[in-house]
């Protein structure tokens, strides 16, 4: 009699396991940190995760941005470097590239993301200007402010609520657009600034549904729609999973039909688009072009590189094109939910549904004992560092700052700490790790008493604030 084949593990358990579409060609020692060292260096670092050094963690999910690990492909891009101080080959790769794969007619580099809302801020803001959005990201509302405008926040009200489990927690309530627009007057709103895959809000995405109706809304008063395209494919992702009509489209071709709704985009690299450095600004008006391209050589470098080497450009390019992959991108945002599902199980409060990068710790329910005045979410990215040498952000209180007018802190609805996930860089067992801290940190939380501010510097204090722990 002929035996039976063996079965796979995936099959005994009536289930089909799924791996990621890589293998690895590299690898980078990280070395495991005692306890004592996680103590001196956090006190050091002065309980900001951010004025750590790298060698000082363990898993890094500081952020995801120029994080990504690159491709043999985009290696190999790296020795194409054609280092002309003008009019590189590997601009027009990239050129190329964007236009292809987003749509949009001109494409000024810059070195990155910043350096994108800085152009497009000073090109179409006039002081006194209203710019709407679907919720605030630091740099960029920074940028809009220093050209004198304010921004506003737009997006629906569900966003700003944790539990929430709206599919398209990004999108833009269009009575709030409507009644600005009737509140100012259409002529003195900048733009609108539309992100996709809203960061603050925990990565949510903006529906094609929405885009679509914001560009007759806008078409209808005159006003142009610019797109924080930072996180876009994995928005695409989203559309691709949960909008009717969509499942059978491939990522590309969302990409594209999304990004036609809106006038331009300013663009952070170091995310979605797989490389170390960069970003870009791309627009299909020609007068905003020549308003860009003139200023990128007083902020950035000459047109045609924009602060990137020609290595780098290249790198970009084979970048944009692996991002929108399929696989890719399924894997990326499954490797996220692994970790967020595995946390929903054991109770700990995140972000729900689990967004396209991160996962987002509730700390307002994490530590509902700890007022917000003393930083819930900073002592939560803190208490992770300390238990296992996990990298985490504060994305609360702290990042929201001072209000410019009187000085008191701003006090945002979501207290939150960003676990955010490398692409292409940690496996599932790291993952394992994170969620057995995350737990053991949660199961601890009543002996945790919060941090106060002993430093603070004027612009993004996120990033340099000081505090120390406030005692039992
Ligand atoms: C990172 C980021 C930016 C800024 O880009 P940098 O490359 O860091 O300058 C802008 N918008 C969003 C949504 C981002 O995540």
């Amino acid at each position: 009699m002929k035996q039976p084949l063996p079965q796979t593990m995936g099959q005994q358990f009536g289930r089909r396991s799924w791996a990621e579409p890589w293998k690895i060609k590299m690898v980078e020692p990280i070395r495991m940190i005692s306890q004592e060292e996680r103590k001196r260096a956090a006190a050091e670092a002065g309980y900001n995760t951010f004025l750590m050094r790298s060698e000082d963690v363990y898993i890094d999910l500081l952020t995801d941005s120029g994080t990504s690990a690159m491709s043999d492909r985009q290696w190999a891009g790296i020795m194409m470097g054609d280092e002309a101080y003008a009019g590189s080959r590997n601009f027009y790769h990239l050129e190329e590239a964007i236009q292809s794969f987003y749509g949009y007619r001109y494409i000024v580099p810059t070195h990155q993301g910043r350096g994108a809302e800085h152009l497009i801020s000073q090109a179409l803001i006039k002081p006194g200007m209203t710019i709407p959005g679907n919720m605030y990201f630091t740099t960029t509302r920074l940028h809009q402010e220093l050209a004198g405008g304010t921004f506003v926040d737009v997006i629906i009200d569900e966003a700003h609520e944790p539990s929430s489990e709206h599919p398209f927690k990004g999108n833009v309530d269009l009575d709030k657009v409507q009644s600005l627009i009737n509140e100012v007057g259409a002529e003195q709103i900048g733009y609108i600034s539309l992100a996709g895959t809203v960061n603050m809000a925990g990565g949510q995405p903006v529906s094609m549904a929405n885009v679509r109706a914001l560009r007759q809304l806008c078409d209808a008063y005159g006003i142009r729609i610019y797109l924080d395209a930072t996180r876009m494919v994995e928005n695409c992702f989203f559309i691709q999973e949960r909008e009717p009509g969509y499942a059978d489209k491939p990522i590309a071709a969302i990409l594209k039909e999304f990004c036609d709704y809106t006038d331009g985009a300013w663009m952070s690299a170091k995310k979605d688009n797989l490389v170390n450095i960069g970003g870009w600004l791309a627009v299909n008006h020609e007068d905003v072009f020549d308003l860009a391209r003139n200023m990128v050589v007083v902020y950035e470098g000459l047109h045609t590189y924009g602060g990137m080497a020609g290595r780098d450009m290249e790198a970009l390019a084979i970048g944009i094109e692996e991002a929108v992959q399929d696989d890719h991108v399924r894997s990326r945002v499954d490797q996220v939910r692994y970790l967020g599902q595995l946390l929903i199980e054991w109770g700990v409060p995140i972000v729900c549904p689990v967004g396209g990068h991160a996962i987002f710790l509730d700390a307002k329910r994490f530590y509902s004992h700890i007022p917000q005045d003393r930083f819930p979410a900073q002592t939560l990215a803190a208490e992770l560092y300390l238990d296992a040498g996990i990298r985490s952000m504060e994305r609360g209180i702290v990042s929201a700052g001072r209000d410019p007018e009187t000085g008191e802190h701003r006090y945002p609805a979501l207290e939150l700490t960003r676990l955010t996930i490398p692409r292409r860089v940690y496996t599932q067992a790291h993952m394992d790790v994170v969620a057995e801290s995350v737990k053991a940190v949660y199961d601890a939380r009543e002996e945790t008493r919060g941090l106060k501010i002993v430093y603070e510097p004027k612009y993004l204090r996120f990033f340099q604030a000081r505090f120390e722990v406030i005692g039992q």
